[in-house]
């Protein structure tokens, strides 16, 4: 049975300081757990965390990386870069670099690549708005954020992540219940399952809200493989609490 893999995602938060406390508790307080654990971290923190957690049994991912390889694209990071530092996994998608920097699935897609390129597992997010859900637009929003990373990606698309994330649930205190998630998810894993005979063993994640409180119902769920966790990410009691009920 795969194991369910937590990715906690910081955002913008942290310093040097404040970094150090946390990643100490969760290196103390992980053990020799039986889930895949990682955390992704803004870009300056990367080397911090990676000599943090190195050996520990703790990844670290970035947040971001360019659809660029190389080259005169001022304040990107790329690919290449990011692994240098010992990552090993990257967001790519999420909803608030689609809302806020534009991001379009061709986008998306390419930074997928690029990251696949680099040896590096992309966490492809996706996930419909509320007026999309309203409209009963979910299936359609999330199958074409996801068709355009299976194009570009072809065979490869068995060593992605998905993040099913939907965007009135991102930091908003509202979670999708267990089924509506599993619903999407399953949605999720047919579109996948048709790509790749390998689809089984793709991780697919839950993000929105996950807690203490709601972790062990969403990840009891047939297709959902693990969560992206924002907000309760930075509290390492809360954290490990997830953590616990992915084991
Ligand atoms: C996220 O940022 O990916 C996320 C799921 O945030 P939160 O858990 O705070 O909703």
């Amino acid at each position: 049975m795969k194991k369910k893999l937590i990715a906690g995602n910081w955002k913008m938060n942290g310093s040097l300081v404040v970094n150090e406390i946390l990643v100490k508790a969760l290196v103390a307080g992980n053990g020799q757990g039986t889930c895949l654990v990682a955390v992704c971290v803004p870009g300056p923190y990367l080397a911090q965390v990676q000599q943090l957690v190195a050996g520990k049994g703790i990844d670290v991912g970035a947040q971001d990386v360019s659809s660029h390889e190389v080259g005169a694209f001022t304040g990107e990071v790329s690919a290449v870069m990011l692994r240098d530092f010992g990552v090993r996994y990257c967001l790519v998608g999420h909803s608030e670099r689609r809302q806020y920097h534009g991001e379009t699935d061709a986008v998306v897609a390419a930074k997928a690549q690029r990251a696949l390129a680099a040896g590096i597992t992309p966490i492809v997010c996706v996930g419909e708005t509320l007026a999309e859900r309203e409209a009963g637009l979910t299936e359609e929003v999330v199958k074409r954020q996801l068709a355009a990373v299976i194009h570009a990606n072809g065979h490869c698309i068995s060593e992605v992540v998905v993040a099913y994330e939907p965007v009135w649930a991102i930091g908003t205190g509202k979670t999708a219940s267990a089924a509506q998630a599993q619903q999407v998810h399953s949605v999720l894993r047919s579109q996948l399952r048709a790509a790749t005979p390998q689809a089984d063993r793709i991780h697919i994640l839950y993000g929105g809200s996950m807690n203490a409180a709601n972790a062990a119902e969403l990840l009891a769920q047939t297709d959902i493989d693990g969560g992206l966790v924002g907000g309760a990410a930075l509290k390492s009691a809360e954290f490990l609490s997830i953590i616990a009920a992915a084991q």
